[in-house]
């Protein structure tokens, strides 16, 4: 059962507080009694969390936190929260999701400070609530690189993931981005989710391609989520005789012949015939080094 109970007085400590990504009524009351109690709120733009703090009526002791923030400024912020209520936010969504605190969570913790979370909105989880892409497994990914070669390199780790793949993108890089997905990955289904939450809020579906094209001549404005569906459970593998002959070798070390060609040939969507046939052979090879193995010499 959910607890609806909000302590009055926190415990001194870093309270990581979720906030929203573009309807401000996306505040919970949790998060905002939690903003009113706090001595100090550490934040990724003072400047943004000042327009939460004026809807909420609020005036806090704020400061600017990065990760790349001096050592100094952590660990003054580390020392605060043995006895104040230290908040951390970013400009919208979760702390620590692309965006800063990972390491003022690690030092706290390594300095035995009372730590805990308010969930709420992040986008990256919205987006695949309104994408109908599986959401059994799914990699969030961030934003990818920016360079052509960086962003080629790190797609070709996600593509034997049977995931559906998130990432962060602006409405300038998406065209590319969603090509360059679909030559990695092949031309999956896709699915663009944009201003979440706001006026706006859209969720475009279609494969890699057909989103890249309809983005090229016309970036959308706002803030995107693109999400890639897995690969076809159907897709198979290309291979050529080597291979295939290898991954026989591998089949035929566990499995009767019958089996294994079975196994090879949907891995590379073969006729089960030939791959039965190519099995028999390597079989009838391999019996035969044995037998030469233990003649007598
Ligand atoms: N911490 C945030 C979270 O929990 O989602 C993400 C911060 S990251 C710096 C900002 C990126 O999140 C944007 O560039 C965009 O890709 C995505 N994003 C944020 N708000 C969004 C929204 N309302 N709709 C779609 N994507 C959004």
């Amino acid at each position: 059962m959910p607890d609806s109970t909000i302590t009055k007085s926190p415990l001194p400590g870093l309270y990581i507080v979720a906030t929203p990504i573009g309807n401000l009524g996306d505040i919970s009351p949790r998060a905002a009694a939690t903003l009113a109690s706090a001595d100090l709120i550490a934040a990724e733009d003072t400047r943004v969390t000042a327009k939460l703090l004026s809807h909420l009526g609020l005036r806090i002791a704020m400061t600017p936190y990065h990760d790349h923030s001096d050592e100094y400024i952590r660990q003054q912020l580390v020392a605060r929260m043995a006895d104040e209520v230290i908040v951390l936010v970013s400009d919208a969504g979760t702390p620590l999701i692309s965006d800063p605190g990972y390491k003022l969570v690690r030092d706290a913790r390594h300095a035995g400070r009372h730590i805990t979370t308010l969930p709420g909105p992040c986008a990256a989880i919205a987006a695949i609530t309104l994408s109908g892409l599986p959401s059994d497994r799914f990699l969030f990914a961030g934003f990818l690189p920016n360079k052509a070669k960086a962003r080629a390199d790190t797609i070709a780790e996600f593509k034997a993931l049977r995931a559906t793949l998130l990432f962060y993108e602006s409405g300038p890089r998406l065209s590319a981005a969603l090509a360059a997905l679909a030559d990695g990955l092949g031309n999956r289904e896709a699915a663009v989710a944009r201003e979440i939450s706001k006026l706006y809020e859209e969720c475009v579906t279609g494969t890699l391609l057909d989103l890249s094209a309809r983005y090229a001549d016309a970036p959308p404005k706002g803030e995107i989520v693109i999400l890639v569906g897995p690969p076809d459970a159907d897709q198979h593998e290309e291979g050529d005789d080597d291979s295939i002959d290898a991954a026989l070798r591998e089949a035929l070390v566990d499995h009767p012949v019958a089996k294994a060609a079975k196994t090879v040939a949907k891995r590379f969507g073969l006729e089960r015939q030939d791959i039965y046939a190519r099995a028999l052979a390597i079989k009838g090879e391999a019996s035969n080094d044995a037998a030469i193995d233990i003649a007598p010499k």
